[in-house]
C-alpha cells in the first residue's frame, strides 16, 4: 500500500495579500522540492473535492458553516476581499481553497478507511487548527483535522481515534472541538507563550497539552514526547491517527522561537507512525497546519513524507 497526496490547484486562489506568511507559494516550494528530491515518485496525487457541507458540521455549528459559506461566497461574488480578523482575511479565492482543504482531509479519510492507502498527507491551505468551532481565527476557517476525525468516528464507524498537533501555536479550534469528546485522544507539544496565548491549562482529560519555552530545541521535545505521549498514546489504542503537521516549530521559522529540525519531524513522525502500525493497521491522514519559511517547510515536509512512504 502507498500513501496519498491529497492537494488541490484552487488551494493557491487563497491570497491574503503580499507579505503575509500564509501564502499560496507554500504549496508552491513543497511541490517543487518534492519533484526535485524525487518524493513525488512515491507519492499517489490525488485531487482534493469540495468539501461537503454536512460534514463540516460533524466538528462545526451549523450557523457558522452557514455563516462562512454566505460571507466566502459572498467576498467570492463580489470581488472585495474582507478582513475576519487582524491576521485571517478572505479573497475571492478562498471559499473554494477552504472546501478543497476540508474536502482533502474527508477524502483522505474515506480513502485511508476503505484500505486504498496505507496513510495520506493533504497539501491544502488555509490551515484549520486554529478555527474552533464556532469562530474563524489565526489563518484558519474550517478545522479540516478535526471534521475528519469526526468523519471517521460519526460515518466511518471508528470508536478511538487520535489527534496529533506539532505544530508550535497550540491548535486552540481543535481542542475547543474536541475536548470531552471521549472517543478522541488529543497529544500537541507548542511554544508557550505564543499566539493564541491558550493550551495552560486543557480543556478536557482526553487533552495531552505540553506548553515548552521559546528556544526549546529538538532533544528536549523529543524527551517530553516520549514520557507523555507514548504512554497515553498506546493505553487509547486510536484506531487511526489524524495528525496536525504544522512545521513552524523549525529553528529557520520566523513565526516561532522553537529549534526543530528536519530529523526530529521525521524522528517525530516514525513514532506516531510506530503508534499507527501497532494499533490503527497504519491509519494516518496528515493535514498541513503551518509553517512559513519555504526552505524549512519544504524540507520538513519531504522528510516526514519520507516516514509515512517508507522511503
Ligand atoms: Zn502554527
Amino acid at each position: 500500500m502507498s500513501t496519498a497526496y491529497f492537494t488541490h490547484p484552487e488551494c493557491r486562489g487563497h491570497d491574503m495579500g503580499r507579505g503575509h506568511p500564509e501564502s499560496p507559494q507554500r504549496l508552491d516550494a513543497i511541490d517543487d522540492h518534492l519533484l526535485a528530491v524525487g518524493l513525488e515518485l512515491a507519492l499517489s496525487r490525488q485531487d482534493a473535492p469540495l468539501v461537503d457541507l454536512q460534514h463540516v458540521q460533524f466538528a462545526h455549528s451549523a450557523g457558522y458553516v452557514s455563516e462562512m459559506r454566505d460571507l466566502l461566497a459572498g467576498v467570492a461574488a463580489s470581488g472585495e476581499p474582507r478582513a475576519l480578523d487582524p491576521d485571517t482575511l478572505a479573497s475571492t479565492g478562498t471559499w473554494n481553497a477552504v472546501r478543497r482543504g476540508a474536502g482533502a482531509a474527508v477524502a483522505a479519510t474515506q480513502a485511508v478507511l476503505k484500505g486504498e492507502f496505507e496513510n495520506a498527507f493533504c497539501a491544502v491551505r488555509p490551515p484549520g487548527h486554529h478555527a474552533t468551532r464556532d469562530q474563524a481565527m489565526g489563518f484558519c476557517f474550517f478545522n479540516n483535522v478535526a471534521i475528519a476525525a469526526r468523519y471517521a468516528l460519526d460515518v466511518g464507524g471508528l470508536e478511538r481515534v487520535a489527534v496529533v498537533d506539532f505544530d508550535v501555536h497550540h491548535g486552540n479550534g481543535t481542542e475547543d472541538i474536541v475536548a470531552g469528546d471521549d472517543r478522541i485522544l488529543m497529544v500537541s507539544f507548542f511554544q508557550h507563550p505564543l499566539y493564541p496565548g491558550s493550551g495552560g491549562i486543557p480543556l478536557g482529560t482526553n487533552m495531552v497539552n505540553l506548553p515548552v519555552p521559546p528556544y526549546t530545541k529538538g532533544p528536549e521535545i523529543r524527551s517530553l514526547i516520549e514520557a507523555n505521549w507514548m504512554p497515553p498514546l498506546d493505553a487509547f489504542r486510536p484506531q487511526m491517527i489524524f495528525i496536525s503537521a504544522g512545521f513552524d516549530a523549525h529553528r529557520e521559522d520566523g513565526l516561532g522561537q522553537l529549534g526543530l529540525v528536519e530529523a526530529d519531524y521525521t524522528w517525530i513522525t516514525q513514532r506516531i507512525k510506530a503508534v499507527a502500525d501497532r494499533h490503527s493497521q497504519g491509519r494516518i491522514v496528515s493535514c498541513l497546519e503551518g509553517g512559513y519559511n519555504l526552505s524549512a517547510l519544504a524540507r520538513s515536509v519531504a522528510a516526514h513524507l519520507r516516514v509515512l512512504a517508507g522511503v
